[in-house]
C-alpha cells in the first residue's frame, strides 16, 4: 500500500525534478534503501525510512523550493470547470499528481475515504465510453458521493430536440459535479456557460479529452521514476490517427509544459496532427519531428503512445497507409526501441482483424503499461474531484482501513511494477 511516506518521497522529487539516483545523493543514502522505502507497504521488501532522513529531505525541500509541499497551492485557472489542458500549469499539475499520490490507496481498494458523502456526480455521456465513465463514477463512489448516469442522445430529452442549454441548466440543479461526453468539439464548453456548478469535459469530438491527458502523463511519471527517467528531456512518440485522437492532442498540449522533450508525431499521410496543436507541444525548448516512418520514429524512444484510427470521425476520408507495417507489436518494439521502452494506449484498441491497432502479442509484457495506465484513471479522477470540490485537504485525515477482503491476485499481475 502506498503511505505516507512515499507520497512525501513521490512529492520531493517531482518538487526537486530528480531521479531516484539523484535523490538518493542529495540524501546520501543506497538506492536499495530509497528503492525499499518507495515499495508498498504491504511488500516484504519494504522498509520505514529513518526519522532523520525524513526531516533531512524536509529541510532540504524548504531550501530548494520557495514554498513547502504541503503548501504548495496552485495558481493555475482550472476551476471552476475543468474544460481543456490549457488551463493547467506546470505547478498546477504537480500539485493534481500530489493528490492523486494520496489517493492511490483508497483506488487500490486498501483505503476508505468519505470526504464526499452526501454528493452526486451526473455523468451525462453521448458517445460511447468504458473507461471514462466508470471511472470518473467509481473514483466519485470511492470519495463516498453517489453517481446518477445518462448514456446516448436515445435516453434524454436531447432526442426530444432539447437544447445543451437547457439539458445544462436543468441537470446543474441536481447534481454538485457532471462529467460530458459528447461528440462536437466545443459542445462540452457551452454546457458549462448554462451551468451553475463544475463541469468536466469528458471528451468533446476530436477536440481534447484533458483527464486522459492527466492520467497519461502521471502514468509517464510512475513509470519513469521506477526507471530513474524524468519527462523533463524524455523522447515521447505519439503514433496513430493524430488528426482526430483528443487524446493524443490534449497529451501533446500537456507535453508543452515539460523541458527539453523530443516528440515524435508519427502519422501516417492525411492523419497528421493539426498545427495549432503542433504549436502547444513545442513550447520550452521541445523538438518535434513528424513522420510515417516507424523505424526511425520509434528509434530511441522512452515512450511510445498508441492511438486508435478514429473512424467514426471520418467522413469520406481516404485512410492511406496504415497497413500492417504502422503496427506498434512485439516484433516492432524488439526491433526498433530501447529495452525499457514503455508502451502506452488511451484505450480502445481495436482488436478486429485488419486494425493494425496496438498488438495483443504484448500483453505479457512489462514493458506495456496500458493496463497500470487505466488503473491510474481512478486516483487522478479522484484527485480532480477534490480539488474541484475543495476537499482535497481532507483526505489525509480521513482515510480507513477497508473492512472486506479485497483478492489481491486473482488475475494477470500486470499491475505490481512498483515492486520491481
Ligand atoms: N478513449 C479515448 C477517447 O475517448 C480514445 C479513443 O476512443 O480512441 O478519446
Amino acid at each position: 500500500m502506498q503511505s505516507a511516506q512515499q507520497t512525501i518521497l513521490r512529492d520531493a522529487m517531482r518538487l526537486l525534478n530528480l531521479t531516484r539516483d539523484a535523490l538518493t545523493e542529495r540524501l546520501g543514502v543506497s538506492r536499495r534503501a530509497l528503492d525499499s522505502w518507495l515499495l508498498p507497504d504491504n511488500s516484504n521488501e519494504h522498509r520505514s525510512m529513518p526519522t532523520i532522513v525524513e526531516r533531512f529531505l524536509a529541510e532540504i525541500l524548504s531550501q530548494d523550493t520557495k514554498v513547502a509541499p504541503a503548501h504548495h497551492v496552485s495558481t493555475a485557472n482550472w476551476a471552476p470547470h475543468l474544460l481543456s489542458v490549457e488551463q493547467f500549469s506546470r505547478e498546477s499539475v504537480e500539485e493534481l499528481f500530489r493528490i492523486a499520490d494520496i489517493m492511490q490507496p483508497v483506488a487500490r481498494r486498501q483505503k476508505t475515504c468519505r470526504v464526499l458523502e452526501g454528493a452526486v456526480l451526473a455523468n451525462l455521456f453521448f458517445e460511447a465510453s468504458t473507461r471514462t465513465r466508470i471511472s470518473f463514477g467509481a473514483a466519485f463512489c470511492r470519495l463516498g458521493g453517489s453517481v446518477c448516469d445518462t448514456t446516448g442522445f436515445t435516453f434524454s430529452s436531447m432526442a426530444k430536440g432539447e437544447s445543451i442549454y437547457d439539458t445544462s441548466r436543468v441537470v446543474s440543479g441536481y447534481a454538485d459535479v457532471i462529467v460530458v461526453r459528447h461528440p462536437e468539439q466545443g459542445a462540452v464548453a457551452e454546457f458549462a456557460e448554462a451551468s451553475n456548478i463544475p463541469i468536466i469535459n469528458g471528451g468533446d469530438g476530436p477536440g481534447e479529452h484533458p483527464t486522459q491527458a492527466l492520467l497519461d502523463l502521471y502514468t509517464m511519471e510512475r513509470e519513469f521514476s521506477r526507471l530513474n527517467k524524468l519527462i523533463d528531456g524524455s523522447h515521447i512518440a505519439l503514433v496513430g490517427d493524430l488528426k482526430h485522437g483528443r487524446a493524443a492532442h490534449s497529451l501533446a498540449k500537456l507535453l508543452g509544459l515539460y523541458q527539453g522533450l523530443k516528440i515524435t508525431l508519427l502519422a501516417p499521410t492525411g492523419l497528421e496532427m493539426p498545427a495549432s496543436i503542433l504549436d502547444a507541444a513545442s513550447r520550452n525548448g521541445n523538438v518535434i519531428e513528424c513522420t510515417d516512418n516507424l523505424a526511425s520514429g520509434l528509434a530511441g524512444a522512452d515512450v511510445i503512445y498508441a492511438t486508435r484510427v478514429q473512424k467514426e470521425r471520418m467522413q469520406g476520408e481516404v485512410m492511406e497507409g496504415y497497413g500492417e507495417n504502422f503496427q506498434i507489436n512485439l516484433r516492432a518494439v524488439d526491433t526498433f526501441c530501447k529495452p525499457d521502452v514503455i508502451v502506452m494506449h488511451p484505450l480502445p484498441r481495436d482488436s478486429r482483424p485488419g486494425a493494425n491497432d496496438l498488438s495483443t502479442d504484448l500483453n505479457q509484457d512489462p514493458r506495456l503499461a496500458i493496463f497500470r495506465q487505466t488503473d491510474n484513471g481512478v486516483p487522478v479522477r479522484m484527485a480532480i474531484f477534490a480539488k474541484l470540490l475543495g476537499v482535497d485537504q481532507q483526505i489525509q485525515h480521513s482515510l480507513r482501513d477497508i473492512s472486506w477482503v479485497h483478492p489481491q491476485k486473482l488475475g494477470p499481475n500486470d499491475a505490481s511494477f512498483d515492486e520491481l
